[in-house]
């Protein structure tokens, strides 16, 4: 390796030629990095995350490699469109994505897989072109697959993962046997998901929601109590909140 002389002289101006900008090799997009200090409108944003589909030649974008393309900053997004996937959405392409993926953007693609399917997906299945995310995503955000669709029945329903938990695990009371029941058994995750899609994520007796009103609550519960003979089946469970539930002790609701 050559030495180098310790008498660092001041580097001499340099020529107009050499300080002219050069563009980024391979950009032949539209450089919206330099009009950082712009405020685009949402119909720029669009145009230019379709510029980014167009050249990369793909309908599933990660807001990672919009970023990288356009130099639009996915803050921006989020604060003008809420996520990732209502942009993408509304730009008519599909969301990918990359690190930086947000908790909430997990669930939602985990919902949308579940109602596609009309059932509780299998870890397996979370791939391209079904899922948007990939399993790996969720076992590292969540640990295991069925604390993953723990989770979002917790976030669709407003109620802490812990107490569905405990519901899924606990069989009904009932009169000692001596009734008719086939099979006392307790709420599964994919049963109570059923319960709540059929009352579209809401009370079936006051409407309210945890998608629009913070704090409520949704419960599933038996119609007919497993101590009076009613069975675990979705004909005989409903969505209450918490307000709706209390006082309901064990008299027939329907
Ligand atoms: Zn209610």
């Amino acid at each position: 390796m050559a030495c180098r002389s310790p008498n660092r002289r001041p580097k001499p101006n340099l020529s107009r030629r050499r300080r002219t900008y050069q563009s980024k090799p391979n950009c032949s997009m539209t450089d919206y990095s330099i009009r950082r200090f712009h405020k685009y409108s949402d119909d720029e944003l669009i145009v230019a995350v379709r510029e980014v589909s167009r050249k990369l030649n793909t309908d599933f974008i990660a807001g990672q490699t919009f970023q990288e393309h356009s130099g639009i900053s996915t803050h921006t997004i989020e604060r003008r469109f809420g996520t990732w996937k209502k942009f993408c959405d509304k730009a008519g392409l599909k969301p990918a994505y990359t690190r930086g993926t947000t908790r909430n953007d997990l669930l939602d693609n985990l919902h949308e897989v579940w109602q596609k399917l009309g059932r509780q997906p299998r870890a397996k299945e979370m791939k391209q072109p079904l899922s948007a995310i990939s399993c790996s995503a969720y076992l590292k955000e969540f640990g295991n697959w069925y604390d993953t669709c723990l989770q979002l029945l917790s976030w669709k329903s407003g109620a802490p993962a812990k107490e569905i938990e405990q519901e899924t695990k606990r069989t009904p009371t009932t009169n000692g046997g001596a009734d008719k029941h086939r099979s006392p058994r307790p709420i599964t995750l994919s049963l109570r998901y059923e319960v709540l899609k059929r009352g579209n994520f809401k009370c079936v007796k006051c409407g309210r929601s945890p998608a629009n009103e913070v704090g409520v609550r949704l419960h599933v519960n038996h119609r007919i109590p497993g101590s009076k003979a009613g069975e675990t089946e979705l004909s005989n469970l409903q969505t209450t909140c918490s307000d709706c539930n209390l006082g309901k002790g064990n008299r027939h609701s329907g």
